[in-house]
C-alpha cells in the first residue's frame, strides 16, 4: 500500500492552469516508439505499426458517485483510475500503451492534492509501461472528475471481443472473485464507525486483502501476457468491472451461446469466505454481483484445456452451452439457477420464477 504524506496547501491559482501541468506531468517519460509526440502540442501523435490494430477505451470517474475521497487516498485513485481503463484494453486482449488523463478540480484541492494523485498516475504507468501522452484540465465547481482514455494495439488476428464465444467452449476466470467489493463495505463499516467516534481507530487487519483489492487494484496485463505465451487465443474475453453475472451475460448475450457456471468452482480468497460468515453474506452471490475485481473472463476451445489446466492464475467455472439452454448457476446442491443481470436472487429457481 501506499504510504500517506503529510498534508501543506499550495493554492492551485499560484502555478496557474500551464504551470500547473507542466508541474504534474514534468517526471513523466515516454517509453514507447510509438509515440511520436506526447504532451505539449495541440495534440499527440502516435505511429500505428504495420498489421496492427490500435485499441480506445475511455471511463470516467466522479467524485460521490465512483469514488469517496474519505477513505481513498489521492495516490490510490490516481492508480486505480488507470487500472479501469487498461483493464478494458487487456480485455480485448490487446497492450495498451498510452493514455491522456482529463482532470476537473475545484479549488478546494491543493496543489499537494494533485501531486498526490500523479503520482498514483505515474506509479501505474511505470510499472505497467504506459506513456501519458496528454488529457485536459479544467475547474469543477462540485467535486473531481477523473477521465482516462487509454490505447493499445495488437495484432488483429490475436484481438478477442465479447461475441465470439461458441459451443463447448470453457468459461476461464482469472484471480479470485468478491473481494473489491467486500473491501469497500468494510471501508464504509469503518468510516461510519469514526463519524460517531472520532478517536475510534480502523480496524481492518482481518481485512487486508480485501481492502487492497478495493484501493489498489491491479490490472490483468501479465494474463495478456501468459496466454500470449501458452499460445492460447480466447474465444471470447471481458472484464469483470461489474461482477461475473452482468459479464457471463454480456459474452452469451452477444456470442448468441448459453452457459452454465459452476457455484463450486467460483474461485474465492480465504479472507473473503471468512469475511462472508462474519457479516452473514452468501459469499457466491458476492462473486456473482460484487463488481471492480478488475480480473478478465474469457472462453477457450478445449483443445486449449491441457495449456490452461494446471495454472494457478486461471479457474475454469463451467462450459458454453446452446443458446436455448439459458444462462445458469449450477449450485453446490445441484440446482439450476437462471443467472440475471445485476441482483442473482438465491430464493429465485428454475420453475419458481
Ligand atoms: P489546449 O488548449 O490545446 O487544450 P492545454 O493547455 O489544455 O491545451 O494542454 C496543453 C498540453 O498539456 C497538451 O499536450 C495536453 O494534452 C496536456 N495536458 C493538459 N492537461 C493535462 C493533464 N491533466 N494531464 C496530462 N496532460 C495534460
Ligand atoms: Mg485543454
Amino acid at each position: 500500500m501506499f504510504e500517506n504524506k503529510d498534508q501543506s496547501r499550495t493554492g492551485i491559482e499560484t502555478l496557474g492552469e500551464f504551470g500547473l501541468i507542466d508541474h504534474l506531468t514534468k517526471n513523466f517519460e515516454i517509453q514507447h516508439q510509438s509515440t511520436v509526440k506526447g504532451i505539449g502540442d495541440d495534440a499527440a501523435v502516435i505511429d500505428s505499426e504495420a498489421n496492427k490494430k490500435m485499441i480506445v477505451s475511455t471511463d470516467m470517474l466522479l467524485e460521490g458517485v465512483h469514488f469517496d475521497l474519505s477513505y481513498m487516498p489521492l495516490k490510490h485513485l490516481g492508480y486505480k483510475a488507470v487500472m479501469v481503463n487498461l483493464s478494458d484494453i487487456y480485455a480485448m486482449n490487446a497492450i495498451a500503451k498510452q493514455i491522456t488523463v482529463s482532470i476537473a478540480v475545484s479549488n478546494r484541492f491543493p496543489v499537494e492534492a494533485l501531486e498526490e494523485l500523479y503520482e498514483g498516475i505515474a506509479a501505474a504507468c511505470k510499472i505497467y509501461n504506459i506513456d501519458l501522452i496528454g488529457g485536459d484540465t479544467t475547474s469543477s465547481t462540485t467535486g473531481l472528475l477523473i477521465s482516462i482514455t487509454a490505447i493499445g494495439e495488437a495484432k488483429q488476428d490475436d484481438l478477442a471481443y465479447r461475441d465470439g464465444a461458441k459451443e463447448n467452449d470453457l468459461l476461464v476466470v482469472t484471480g479470485d472473485l468478491g473481494a473489491a467489493y467486500l473491501g469497500l463495505q468494510v471501508l464504509e463499516r469503518e468510516k461510519k464507525v469514526f463519524e460517531v467516534n472520532p478517536a475510534a481507530q480502523p480496524d481492518l487487519e482481518n481485512y487486508t486483502y480485501l481492502v487492497e483489492r478495493q484501493l489498489k487494484p491491479e490490472a490483468r496485463k501479465d494474463i495478456v501476457t501468459l496466454l500470449n505465451e501458452l499460445e492460447v487465443k480466447p474465444t471470447a474475453m471481458i472484464d469483470i468491472s461489474d461482477g461475473l453475472s452482468s459479464e457471463v451475460l454480456h459474452i452469451c448475450k452477444n456470442s448468441g451461446v448459453g452457459c452454465n457456471v459452476y457455484e463450486d468452482k467460483i474461485p474465492l480468497d480465504p479472507q473473503v469466505i471468512a469475511t462472508c460468515e462474519e457479516f452473514n453474506i452468501d459469499s457466491t452471490t458476492i462473486a456473482l454481483n460484487g463488481g471492480e475485481d478488475y480480473e478478465l473472463l474469457f472462453t477457450i476451445s478445449t483443445e486449449d484445456f491441457p495449456k490452461i489446466k494446471a495454472n494457478p492464475h486461471l479457474t475454469v467455472i463451467g462450459h458454453i452451452t446452446h443458446q436455448k439452454e439459458g444462462v445458469h448457476l449450477i449450485t453446490r446442491a445441484n440446482t439450476k439457477i437462471p443467472i440475471i443481470a445485476r441482483g442473482w436472487n438465491a430464493l429465485e429457481s428454475e420453475s419458481g420464477s
